[in-house]
């Protein structure tokens, strides 16, 4: 959905663009016969008899051409690094919260429309400012790119993984129970737990697992992700809380322990 949506979005803005053009053109050929502007170059060809009049016509036409051409596609191109920076993070390169929240919201509608499982994990860093201030803001950069890059590793490739805060990062699981995201979850925690990050300290996560419900919103599926992250919090940090085994995502906790 999110390529298709850039290259419609693209594609409206390239065809309004082109509409733009045809409009000058039709003004700029009406503003010409308005003032007769045909009749004066021809009497001012008379008066320059040494310069061909078509030659001259055809060489504004080839500029004219290619400026309209040059001018097209750099803003193809403006267009599309707008878009791709739209929904950047640039720390991390992963998805940030503005584009997650469109993809989860089509697949929230995706997950009802076609009764699909739809999971989604919530992840915070546990004492991420302790990390900033021992050993300094650039350090805790490198933490979170690290994260990043281990967390992608982790995930499916059909997966979607974004940050969506400071310290916060959100997986989408399509086609996922919550029992197989919280699973995610846990193999995701076990390894950030054991992971180096390049500091002389263990840094650990913590996460809040929640599986859409028949007929929920996407803000419900995240509210309840939330909560479950604080719960996570409230137990200890490196936590797991997800939906329980048996009910279909019935609101318990399901922790590590
Ligand atoms: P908790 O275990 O409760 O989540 O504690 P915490 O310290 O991780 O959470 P808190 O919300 O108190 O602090 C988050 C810190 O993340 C504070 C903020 O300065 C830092 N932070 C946010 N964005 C960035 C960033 O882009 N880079 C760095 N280095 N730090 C960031
Ligand atoms: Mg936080
Ligand atoms: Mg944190």
């Amino acid at each position: 959905m999110s390529n298709f949506k850039h290259k419609y979005l693209d594609i409206r803005r390239f065809l309004s663009e082109l509409l733009l053009a045809a409009v000058l053109l039709v003004a700029v050929f009406l503003l010409a016969a308005e003032l007769d502007i045909t009749k004066r170059l021809h009497a001012w060809s008379q008066g320059h008899e040494a310069w061909e009049l078509d030659e001259l016509v055809f060489s504004v036409l080839v500029v004219g051409l290619l400026y309209l051409g040059i001018f097209a596609y750099r803003r193809i191109a403006e267009i599309r690094s707008l878009v791709e920076e739209a929904s950047t993070d640039v720390l991390t390169g992963l998805l940030n919260r503005r584009r997650a929240m469109e993809l989860l919201m089509h697949e929230v509608r995706r997950a009802h429309r076609y009764r699909r499982d739809l999971s989604i994990i919530l992840c915070d860093i546990d004492h991420f400012k302790e990390i900033n201030d021992a050993f300094g803001h650039p350090t805790g950069d490198q933490v979170l790119r690290l994260f990043a890059t281990l967390a992608a590793g982790r995930i499916r490739g059909i997966d979607l993984l974004a940050r969506t805060g400071g310290e916060e990062f959100m997986i989408i699981a399509t086609e996922t129970s919550g029992k197989g995201a919280a699973d995610l979850a846990e193999r995701l925690r076990v390894a950030v737990e054991s992971a180096s990050f390049g500091i002389d300290r263990t840094v650990t996560a913590s996460f809040g697992v929640s599986q859409l419900r028949p007929g929920e919103s996407f803000a419900a599926l995240m509210q309840r992700a939330d909560e479950r992250l604080y719960r996570a919090k409230r137990r200890g940090r490196n936590h797991v809380c997800g939906p329980p085994a048996r009910a279909k995502d019935a609101g318990s906790v399901r922790s590590r322990l």
